[in-house]
């Protein structure tokens, strides 16, 4: 699905949150074409004014209630926690028809919080973009981050067909391929293949600063081997992934307490010198990595 006839997409773009997804988004959508024009709001007048001078934005607001009033489609791009307060602060302003969407990497308890904010009229289009880096802030965005990406949406029964068909124009437009599930599905789904490694590289490095005393000159000195990849996830950004863990609570101890069982059984084939359980494992996984580069999830 590509924007019909060069037609923007939406005529108007609110981004509430202007950091590296919000950024990337205003880039993006405008570099394809697929917004009129794109407002902003962030919380501090730091951002909003590093915004307009990056020039990404046709306009920004101070009040999340005046960025959204003209919008057809309105995307939530803060941290969780700020989620219900802002949209609390915006919702009575929305157009009637308007679109609302979000890039939160959690989909079920923030569509619980946010859906009974928005007024009858407005349809939701819970979205999250596979896509990002460690670095968080306007000047972090780039047009070319969603290039290639998934991006799941989790539209329920009730959310209009019209609406997530735009929202999925909108993020094929900016390079991604879209997959519609449920939200409890998809927060299963990102428990294991991006909540828990991010959980299990802060785990590693924290150890290893726990450590400092005695190893820490040799931590960083050596850290060209596998503790750098960890490093590198372990710096993202600290209130994102605190959000993030919180939010999806249930998924995540489900998938820790899975992972610590398998975690026990290697422990114990270690210590019984079992070298043909640790060599499958290690052969099935080397497979796995093909597949990932196959997919050019890479
Ligand atoms: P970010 O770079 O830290 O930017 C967050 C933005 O939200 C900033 O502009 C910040 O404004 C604004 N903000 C924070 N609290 C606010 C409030 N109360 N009212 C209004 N604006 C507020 O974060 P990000 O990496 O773009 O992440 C944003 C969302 O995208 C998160 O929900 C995350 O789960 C999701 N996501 C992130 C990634 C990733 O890799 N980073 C990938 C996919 C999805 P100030 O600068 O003024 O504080």
């Amino acid at each position: 699905m590509s924007p019909k006839n060069n037609e923007p997409v939406f005529q108007t773009l609110a981004l509430i949150g202007l950091g590296l997804i919000g950024s990337s988004v205003a880039r993006a959508a405008k570099a394809h074409g697929l917004v009129g024009s794109v407002v902003g709001h962030a919380r501090s007048a730091e951002t909003r004014e590093t915004a307009m001078r990056l020039g990404f934005l046709d306009r920004v607001e101070a009040d999340p209630a005046a960025a959204v009033a003209d919008a057809d489609c309105v995307m939530i791009c803060t941290p969780i926690s700020a989620i219900p307060m802002v949209t609390k602060a915006f919702a009575p302003a929305l157009k009637a028809g308007a679109i609302v969407t979000d890039v939160s990497s959690v989909k079920g308890s923030v569509v619980r919080d946010l859906a009974p904010l928005l007024p009858s009229g407005v349809a939701l289009v819970p979205g999250h973009p596979l896509a990002g880096t460690e670095h968080s802030g306007p000047e972090s965005g780039f047009a070319e981050l969603f290039e290639g990406r998934w991006c799941v949406l989790t539209p329920d029964a009730q959310t209009p067909q019209e609406a997530v068909d735009r929202v999925e124009q909108l993020w094929r437009g900016m390079g991604s391929e879209v997959e519609i599930m449920t939200a409890e599905h998809h927060d299963k789904v990102l428990a294991i293949t991006s909540h828990l490694p991010h959980l299990i590289a802060y785990t590693i490095v924290g150890t290893a600063v726990d450590l400092e005393d005695d190893l820490k000159g040799e931590v960083m000195r050596f850290a060209a081997t596998g503790f750098r990849d960890f490093t590198r996830i372990a710096a993202s950004d600290p209130v994102m992934w605190r959000d993030v863990f919180l939010a999806n609570k249930e998924p995540m101890l489900e998938m820790i307490q899975r992972f610590t069982e398998d975690l026990t059984a290697l422990q114990r084939a270690i210590r019984r010198g079992e070298g043909d359980t640790l060599q499958d494992l290690f052969t099935r996984t080397r497979a796995i990595r093909r597949g990932v580069i196959d997919a050019k999830q890479a």
